[in-house]
């Protein structure tokens, strides 16, 4: 296929499939990985890709989640950011949840590929840290029942796969939630089986500099990682928020994926003020990609400030 072809036939004619990669349009975007160093931290932010939802049809509220997004000029459905997080300290590659893999079609299933485009092997992860376990946390461990990350060690809060790895609650969810067992069961049991599945007990100290910050809820083991070196913070979230438009104005506003949605709300509420108290930066993984920025507290809630863009790296 030629690179460039300003033809005449093409000329005035309106843009087809053929005429638009002739001008080297191809339908995907540049590798989604971002970079920032933290301390002496070097630390990745890796995109899964997209999950298109209707927010709206899906969190309490439906009508203030409407009007919210509607007043940000953005059509629902909305692309929801799925973004992972690689922190590599010098000594370890940690990797913070890993997307979706196969499990929510193409849109999605990602990471691996941005994880390549920015120079690391799937070989090259040490220790994989979930958030919580959920298809697109956890969903990208496995792809066809074999494990994608050779090397690594998986470490989850104990109370995540004692609800999603358990035969007897199984047994008695409710048909909405068997899905979430099932999908559980085809990304995490290869680790099991392996012996490379490692569980914490709430607040740790995992690695230096990595420490483990239980936010209960959304799921009832779902911890954020605090990542500190030299003085400089770092929160990594997880599921605190699904719908940047609706849920930092009010944080009271819950989705179904929520095991227990009055806890989801109570800890969103607690970790939004303290992130806005304490000043320190967030990585959230479905605010627009990279997820990275502050908390501040406004009117009766609080808003998202985005980190500005930065090309300003050091080796
Ligand atoms: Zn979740
Ligand atoms: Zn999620």
């Amino acid at each position: 296929m030629p690179v460039l072809a300003a033809s005449p036939a093409n000329a005035g004619s309106p843009l087809t499939a053929d005429t638009a990669s002739s001008y080297g349009w191809v339908a995907r975007q540049a590798p989604g990985f971002y970079r920032f160093t933290l301390g002496a931290f070097r630390i990745t932010v890796l995109s899964d890709g997209t999950a298109p939802r209707d927010v709206a049809k899906i969190m309490s509220k439906p009508q203030a989640v409407r009007d919210a997004f509607a007043a940000a000029h953005q059509t629902l459905p909305v692309e929801i950011s799925v973004n992972c997080f690689l922190i590599d300290t010098g000594d370890r590659r940690i990797l913070i949840d890993t997307g979706a893999g196969e499990l929510f079609g193409p849109l999605t299933g990602h990471l691996v590929e941005n994880l390549r485009a920015a120079g690391y092997e799937p070989g090259d992860i040490d220790d994989i840290l979930l958030t919580h376990i959920h298809g697109d946390h956890s969903g990208g461990l496995s792809i066809g029942g074999r494990p994608v990350f050779p090397n690594a060690t998986v470490h989850v809060d104990q109370r995540d796969p004692a609800l999603w790895l358990s035969p007897e609650a199984e047994a008695t969810a409710p048909a909405a939630a068997r899905m979430t067992f099932q999908q559980s069961h085809q990304t995490v049991d290869p680790y099991v089986r392996a012996g490379r599945l490692r569980t914490f007990d709430g607040a740790a100290q995992l690695f230096p500099g990595v420490r483990s910050v239980p936010l209960y809820g959304h799921t009832p083991g779902m911890n954020g990682y605090l990542i500190e070196n030299q003085g400089q913070r770092l929160l990594l979230w997880g599921d605190i928020i699904h719908a940047t438009e609706a849920q930092f104005r009010d944080p009271t506003i819950t989705i179904e994926y929520d095991v227990d949605p009055t806890a989801a709300a109570t800890t969103r509420q607690r970790i939004l003020a303290d992130a806005a108290r304490q000043g320190y930066m967030v990585g959230s993984a479905h605010v627009t990609f990279p997820g990275l920025g502050h908390v501040r507290t406004e009117h009766a809630g609080f808003s998202w400030v985005p980190a500005p863009y930065s090309t300003k790296l050091t080796e």
